[in-house]
């Protein structure tokens, strides 16, 4: 794509355009439901769980730790470190794992009472700034929980939405990951309604789309935005004002 057309695809970017892609992937894939999680508590955990590594290994770690009842505060509390380790195996690192969690539950109970709920009751930005101060949690956890568990409108930003709105020409990476994150971010949120539900939705279902289409080896031909993506073709007359194909 000519530096031309992508600056102007850049700027192109608009609340409409966002809107016309969360109708086309709801349309395609329906409601996500996320986050699987039956409590705030395993919310967060869950977030934890499935740094570098996929969603169903950090659900086999949390059916493990279901089934030693071990999905509440005083009892992770009580629980050694080894045996968590052991436990949550599923989800890889789980010696780290282990740890972090461990420091999350300390934290929980140093802080706020032992009671989860009580920590996400904090204002956005103070919940925000005390899970960016724990062990092991950069900002995609510590959106994650503040999106899906305490449930405020913070756009979370992973590897697939960087891949999508690069390819639909909105997002040019840098060598700068924590910058290239905060700039998307502010790209999306600066446009968006400041809605919850619909950033809850809209994330979900680009995660979707992303492991089912838009993979690191594409496949355009039944991808539900492909009528209005340049990639990878360029195609003329795809998008923006030339009608759909
Ligand atoms: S058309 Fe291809 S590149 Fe564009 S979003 Fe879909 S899968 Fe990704």
């Amino acid at each position: 794509m000519s530096e031309e057309k992508r600056a102007v695809q850049v700027s192109g970017l608009s609340r409409k355009r966002l809107m016309d892609i969360y109708e086309r992937l709801y349309a395609r894939f329906g409601p996500q439901e996320w986050w699987p999680g039956e409590t705030t508590l395993e919310i967060c955990l869950g977030a934890i769980l499935v740094q570098n590594t996929s969603w169903m290994n950090a659900a086999r770690a949390i059916g493990n730790l279901k089934k030693e009842g071990l999905l509440t505060e005083s009892a992770l509390k009580k629980v050694r470190r080894d045996r968590l380790a052991r436990l949550i195996r599923p989800a890889r690192f789980f010696n780290m794992k282990a740890k972090r969690i461990k420091g999350f539950i300390t934290y929980l109970w140093n802080r706020h009472e032992g009671d989860v709920d009580n920590f996400l009751s904090l204002s956005t930005e103070k919940l925000h700034e005390e899970l960016m101060g724990l062990d092991g949690v950069g900002r995609e956890t510590a959106d994650s929980i503040t999106l899906y568990a305490a449930e405020r409108p913070v756009f979370v930003v992973d590897a697939y939405t960087k891949r999508i709105f690069s390819r639909l020409g909105h997002f040019e990476a840098s060598k700068n990951g924590d910058k290239d994150y905060l700039a998307l971010q502010e790209r999306l949120t600066a446009r968006l309604p400041r809605d919850a539900p619909l950033f809850n939705e809209y994330h979900a279902l680009l995660v979707r789309l992303g492991h089912t289409f838009c993979r690191p080896t594409p496949k355009c031909e039944e991808c539900p935005l492909r009528a209005v993506c340049p990639y990878p073709g360029d195609e003329a007359g795809r998008i923006n004002g030339k009608g759909e194909k």
